[in-house]
């Protein structure tokens, strides 16, 4: 399925960049709110479960209430809140109370356009692209929730993992059996590490989110993808780790996130895995 604009590949992905910078926006609401929500259900289940009396609380979801600035509580205006160039006319405060705007908000609103206009460029508009774009983006969301809570909702992995499954029916990315292998083996390996890790040093090295999540990327390119995913995620994961403590002072002791590294990894070979693994066989076949 392909839809052609008849204007130039570069301009059709300049469109998809515009649309992508509003996604942007919403992811960014996405990443701050569902581990409100998810937390308030929790308590609310909890509190059920243990025959409390439920909170009076104001709930929140990803919809309600509207976006508020965090330091003075004013409602965010709409010629405020208009991607990118709100924070740069702003130039990253609060108009009310001069509260800093967390530079996450840019970040990801300029990662969400320049993955559109990536994968319209590439695809033009099919929908190749669009899966492209979802998987690219369910993983934005995750290292950003991940960074933040050090967790991985299962509202997101699982549904990745299904979702890849359903776009290599057809054999979008990668055949169907190398998709439903690689889904089992990704929950596997890091099963196996997770459990033989615990067993010698006693510690929980990853949580079970981890696990889901390199499911969900065997699901989308195949169990193929796999090894050189946890090789990326775990060399640079140990990089990063012991760079914090001598650097920055890092409690060693303190779990680090590993989703954030196993999305980037992911994201590598999912773009360039197969250039990697030619040019790494390459290497051998002189
Ligand atoms: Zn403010």
């Amino acid at each position: 399925m392909m839809i052609e604009l008849g204007i130039s590949p570069a301009a059709t992905a300049a469109i998809g960049g515009l649309f992508g910078l509003l996604l942007g926006s919403f992811l960014n609401v996405v990443i701050l709110r569902l581990p409100i929500q998810l937390k308030s259900d929790w308590r609310r289940d909890s509190r059920d479960f243990l025959e409390l009396e439920p909170e009076i609380e104001e709930p929140v979801t990803i919809a309600k209430p509207a976006s508020r600035c965090p330091g003075c509580k004013t409602p965010i205006k709409a010629h405020h809140n208009i991607p990118l160039l709100s924070y740069l006319f702003l130039r990253g405060r609060c108009k009310t109370c001069a509260e800093p705007i967390s530079f996450q908000y840019p970040l990801v609103e300029l990662l969400a356009g320049l993955l559109a206009a990536y994968f319209v460029y590439q695809y033009g508009l099919s929908s190749t692209a669009l899966y492209g774009l979802i998987f690219s983006y369910s993983l934005l969301v995750l290292t950003g929730i991940d960074l933040h809570e050090k967790l991985l909702p299962d509202q997101i992995t699982l549904p990745l993992i299904w979702l890849g499954l359903f776009a290599n029916l057809n054999g979008t990315f990668v055949s169907l059996n190398e998709a439903v292998i690689g889904a089992i083996a990704g929950y596997l390996s890091l099963w196996t590490v997770f459990w033989a890790f615990k067993l010698i040093t006693g510690k929980e090295g990853m949580g079970y989110g981890d696990f889901k999540l390199l499911a969900a990327l065997g699901a989308w390119m195949g169990w193929q993808m796999l090894p050189m995913i946890i090789l990326l995620s775990t060399a640079t994961g140990a990089i990063v780790g012991i760079a914090g403590i001598i650097f920055v002072g890092r409690n060693k002791e303190m779990p680090m996130a590993f989703g954030p590294f196993l999305a980037a990894a992911g994201w590598m070979a999912f773009v360039w895995g197969e250039e990697i693994l030619s040019g790494y066989l390459g290497l051998f076949n002189f």
